[in-house]
């Protein structure tokens, strides 16, 4: 970790945490791995990656990282989720585990591989106005939708057309962020961009 800013934290327990450090560092954002409580303690900011939600909720319990994360997000530190990223912030989960617990701070239910099998992985250009005109090209990985919505919670893009047209993708309630796709994937920066924005807001 090098130079000034505020300090964004990769949850680093599973996932495709290389893919967001690198969009990160491309847009000059400090980076840290965070995978211990002392970690959590020195961030301004996280991004937890896509993977598989329920391993990652183990393994953040399993490492002490749970609690400590609950509360940041809680006292308002910035967090963006990516697909498994967007199930370990919803505070309500259809499709999970009986036990998954998560990290929570958006008032929504997510269900979980929600697109069915048929769909399983698809790619699509959306609509997502905070980004500015130009749509932008999401990759869906056996990707969560938002279900239901608390009022305070801002949509920020559905799918536009297909069989999920309607289909609620990205969302921000305050600090936090959490998007179905994975802008990680695609060299497209501006949802992290729009990310780092919301940190610079807050710190
Ligand atoms: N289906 C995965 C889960 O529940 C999420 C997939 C992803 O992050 N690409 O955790």
């Amino acid at each position: 970790m090098s130079g000034t800013g505020p300090v964004i934290g990769v949850l680093a327990l599973q996932g495709d945490v290389r893919e967001h450090e690198h969009t990160l560092a491309g847009l000059a954002a400090r980076t840290l791995r965070v995978r211990t409580p002392e970690d959590v303690a020195a961030i301004d900011a996280i991004v937890i990656p896509g993977g598989e939600s329920t391993t990652m909720s183990n393994l953040a319990l399993r490492w002490g990282l749970m609690a400590p994360l609950r509360e940041r997000v809680a006292a308002g530190m910035p967090a963006y989720g990516s697909c498994a990223g967007m199930i370990m912030l919803a505070d309500r989960i259809e499709g999970g585990r009986a036990d998954q617990e998560t990290i929570g701070g958006l008032d929504v239910t997510v269900r979980r591989n929600a697109f069915g099998r048929q769909v399983d992985s698809f790619e699509a250009d959306l609509d997502m106005p905070v980004l500015g005109a130009d749509p932008l090209h999401a990759v869906f990985i056996r990707a969560p939708w938002v279900e239901d919505l608390g009022e305070a919670v801002d949509v920020l893009a559905t799918v536009s057309s297909g069989p999920a047209a309607g289909r609620i993708v990205a969302v921000r309630q305050g600090p936090v962020l959490a998007t179905s796709f994975h802008p990680e994937l695609t060299g497209d920066t501006r949802v992290h961009a729009y990310f780092l924005e919301m940190v610079r807001e807050q710190t």
